[in-house]
């Protein structure tokens, strides 16, 4: 007894002695903090304006809650899934509608290699690309949501059409002035741009800097010159640029260069930084180019350049205040449009490939069934379905975010990422469901244009690869994390006592948030994480994910803090540590946006296999991304140990179940409110058309499943002699059925309109010899819609 006293009483010396350092201010400061920091300073590089303008732009919502391992679950259903106004929803069942109505991908790329004229007019004449310029200015004054709302539509319909509307909307001049515009540029431009009297673009890849943008070597230098008869201050810009899209047809152009003041005329810095301003593409000097063929979507896209071109100081957005200030403002831009644009258009091209493709395998038979009833097929209709409905939870969550006010920089590019990723999944199952059929390109193929695009969602507004790499980790533990940024603040400041005093400050919080997250994630990894307390009112059946993605939360957090204590800043070369913690904070934003999307959409229990399937596999993935880290981490002890706390009694997630998977597929072959609810504001189009022609095949087979079984239970019974046997084939089967009293005469005339919408279905379109000019010369009515009409079209359903 007294042996063990005395072991205690020397357990607790030392545990004071080791913890007097922490905890007394001054002793930790001169032990801890000081040689803390100055090893900071040496490992630290210096942070370039451009490099701190990119890390604090935008803002922090509830990825903070995830990043910080206690996410406080009541602030996330407590965000009201936005709604539409009355004329954005009749702007969307009207002109919108209507729109999708005027334009076919296969007409646009085939026939026009444009926009139809008259639906460039109409686009211009609706204010199309003015939705997001206020009343004020003669725009639609539409929200954030209402702009996502479209863009997903339009997908559903037109690649290029969608993106033609989708650029003016997002990151470009409209909204650039919006925020940063003098008065005079904005009662300018933005009416002009809101009646479509102008075209706008913004141009900022370089041909030598696309990824890093930063670094474009397109300048501008400050000078005198003369415009429209006066000696003005303004800039004489060298320019030279590619992929810009709408570029071949703009008459605004948005540039981005960098800006130098060699003879100081506006300042005291030789290097004033990037720097963006509106020039008429009418302006001399302006050369527009030709056009690029981004993977034979014909939206408008090409080069544009300019030699030592002088442009007033009053077209640089903002005038001259706002020199230098470029990349911050298209950062803080960049923020919200990229939650808005990609995220929409891929969820709408995902809707039109889950809709049309459930349809399809419902339909299309091999070895006498329904492939979309082979488990393979299911497989793919699973994941098809699973992820569309955790990408549209994930769009729509964003977008009610940005219309809140938020620029949400970490979660856009989460979603940008992921929602891309996801759609090239959905895609790519499609076409293997769908085989030859989305192969064969014609207007009767629903499929290839939306599996042309996906490479083009992929690489643009911050290519995925680089997204994943180093944007969503590197900012998300500087922005999201609740020290860190302080911490790098405190090696940056030049007074050494305020530095010092700032360090502590933050080193102490730091410390204090790491024992928690660690005591924390160890607990919950030994109870299962069963105890962790959950908002009353979630719907029951969800209890355990909110548990479990505390979990995981709380293991991110923990593991985030140990690899940059241990790798501080390598870490940023680390790629594929980075990528995978990055991964982790994707999946729990996506089971976030999954479970707050099935509350807000009323907890529909035919729903709830897609939101099992959605929140399983992505809890899955966290798990391996946890794993991957772990196993690579640098240090390996510290990686096994890591893993006692954050997997001590093993993984805790297993794959999707392949019943969950059936249920989940089931869905996808079969009109439903559920089907409905996964597709919901996509453009179905005319019966005759590709999609509509599903609708009705879709619907025309339902109906005809019992007819058959009837006749197959009669050939079964020997009532009947099978088609083979008595080699009359289907058609004389379906004669002698009804000839024996087996089905009606109503039966009968189901199953002959089942079968000629089935065949429609399963036809590809053929053409002459010469694909290309025989397009045009096939039904002798070259320059209309109706000349690119090939053989299966000519023969289709009426
Ligand atoms: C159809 C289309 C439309 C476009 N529209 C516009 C427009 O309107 N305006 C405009 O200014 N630009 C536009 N762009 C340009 C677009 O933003 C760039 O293509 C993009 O930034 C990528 O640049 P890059 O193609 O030169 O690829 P690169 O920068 O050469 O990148 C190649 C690969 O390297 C990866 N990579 C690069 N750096 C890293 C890193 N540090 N870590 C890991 N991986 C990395 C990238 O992820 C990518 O996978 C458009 C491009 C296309 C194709």
């Amino acid at each position: 007894m007294t042996l063990a006293l005395a072991w205690l009483a020397a357990l607790v010396a030392l545990v004071a002695f080791l913890a007097a350092p922490v905890v007394v201010a001054p002793l930790r400061r001169a032990l801890v903090s000081k040689p803390l920091l100055l090893r900071f300073r040496q490992v630290m590089p210096r942070m370039s304006q451009t490099e701190r303008e990119a890390l604090e732009a935008g803002t922090v919502s509830f990825d903070g809650e995830l990043f910080r391992g206690r996410p406080d679950w009541h602030s996330l259903l407590a965000i009201e899934r936005s709604t539409l106004t009355a004329e954005e929803r009749d702007f969307l069942d009207h002109e919108v509608e209507t729109l999708c109505a005027m334009v076919s991908d296969w007409e646009t790329t085939n026939v026009h290699k444009d926009l139809p004229p008259q639906v460039w007019q109409y686009i211009r004449e609706h204010g199309f690309l003015g939705m997001i310029i206020p009343k004020a200015y003669g725009g639609l004054g539409f929200s954030a949501y209402a702009h996502s709302e479209i863009v997903t539509k339009l997908s559903t319909r037109c690649a290029s059409v969608a993106v033609t509307v989708l650029v003016p909307n997002s990151l470009g001049p409209g909204e650039l002035l919006l925020h940063y515009g003098t008065d005079a540029q904005k009662r300018h431009h933005l009416p002009r741009l809101a009646q479509g009297l102008d075209i706008p673009c913004f141009a900022l890849t370089n041909p030598q800097a696309g990824s890093d943008a930063a670094s474009i070597p397109d300048f501008g230098i400050v000078c005198h010159g003369e415009h429209e008869g006066r000696r003005v201050l303004g800039l004489r810009v060298t320019w030279d640029k590619r992929y810009i899209t709408l570029g071949p047809v703009a008459t605004l152009l948005g540039l981005a260069f960098h800006a130098y003041d060699p003879d100081h005329l506006v300042g005291d810095r030789d290097d004033v930084g990037i720097t963006c301003a509106l020039i008429p593409t009418s302006h001399p000097g302006v050369e527009i180019g030709r056009r690029h063929m981004p993977l034979n979507a014909v939206f408008q896209n090409g080069p544009n350049s300019g030699r030592d071109v002088f442009i007033p100081m009053d077209w640089v957005i903002g005038g001259a205040p706002m020199l230098g200030k470029g990349w911050r403002m298209l950062m803080e831009c960049l923020a919200a449009g990229r939650g808005i644009s990609l995220p929409s258009s891929n969820t709408g091209m995902a809707k039109l490939a889950v809709r049309a493709t459930g349809a399809y395998a419902r339909v299309r038979r091999q070895f006498k069934t329904p492939i979309g009833r082979f488990e393979g097929i299911e497989e793919a209709l699973t994941r098809m379905g699973g992820n569309l409905y955790a990408m549209d939870a994930t769009r729509a969550l964003t977008a009610t975010l940005v219309e809140r006010g938020e620029k949400p920089s970490v979660l856009s590019g989460i979603a940008k990422l992921h929602i891309t990723e996801r759609a090239r999944q959905v895609v790519n199952d499609a076409m293997d469901v769908v085989g030859g059929k989305g192969i064969c390109m014609g207007p009767s193929n629903f499929l290839g244009a939306a599996y042309m695009q996906m490479p083009v969602s992929i690489t643009v507004e911050g290519a995925n690869i680089l997204t994943r790499s180093l944007i969503v980790f590197g900012q998300g533990a500087v922005r999201c994390h609740p020290f860190v940024l302080r911490e790098m603040a405190a090696t940056q400041e030049r007074s050494r006592r305020r530095a010092l005093r700032e360090f502590d400050a933050a080193l102490y919080g730091h410390l204090r948030f790491a024992m928690r997250n660690f005591m924390r994630t160890l607990v919950l990894g030994v109870t299962g994480s069963h105890f962790v307390r959950v908002p009353d009112d979630v719907a029951p059946e969800t209890r355990r994910y909110y548990q479990q993605a505390t979990r995981v939360s709380s293991s991110l957090a923990l593991i985030a803090d140990v690899a940059m204590a241990t790798l501080g800043g390598a870490l940023k070369r680390k790629e594929k540590i980075s990528a995978r913690l990055g991964d982790v904070l994707s999946q729990l934003y996506l089971c976030s946006a999954t479970l707050w999307r099935y509350e807000q959409e009323g907890r529909h229990a035919d729903d709830a296999p897609l939101m099992h399937w959605a929140i399983r596999d992505a809890m899955f993935k966290a798990q391996a991304a946890l794993d991957g880290v772990l196993d690579n981490f640098p240090n390996p002890l510290l990686g096994a140990l890591m893993r006692r706390v954050v997997f001590p009694l093993g993984h805790p997630y297993i794959v999707p179940s392949d019943a969950l998977g059936h249920e989940v597929a089931k869905r996808l072959i079969e009109p439903s409110a559920t089907r409905e609810r996964l597709t919901a504001g996509m453009f179905i189009g005319s019966p005759d058309e590709p999609v509509g022609v599903l609708e009705r095949a879709l619907a025309a087979t339902i109906a005809a499943e019992p007819v058959e079984r009837r006749i197959a239970d009669a050939v079964r019974a020997g009532v009947l002699a099978s088609a083979t046997a008595a080699g009359g084939g289907d058609a004389d089967l379906a004669r002698r059925a009804v000839a024996s009293g087996v089905i009606s005469e109503a039966d009968a005339a189901l199953l002959a309109r089942q079968r000629e919408l089935a065949a429609a279905v399963v036809r590809v379109d053929d053409f002459g010899p010469d694909l290309g000019t025989s397009l045009l010369v096939q039904s002798g009515d070259a320059g209309r819609g109706v000349s690119t009409q090939p053989h299966s079209t000519r023969r289709a359903v009426a």
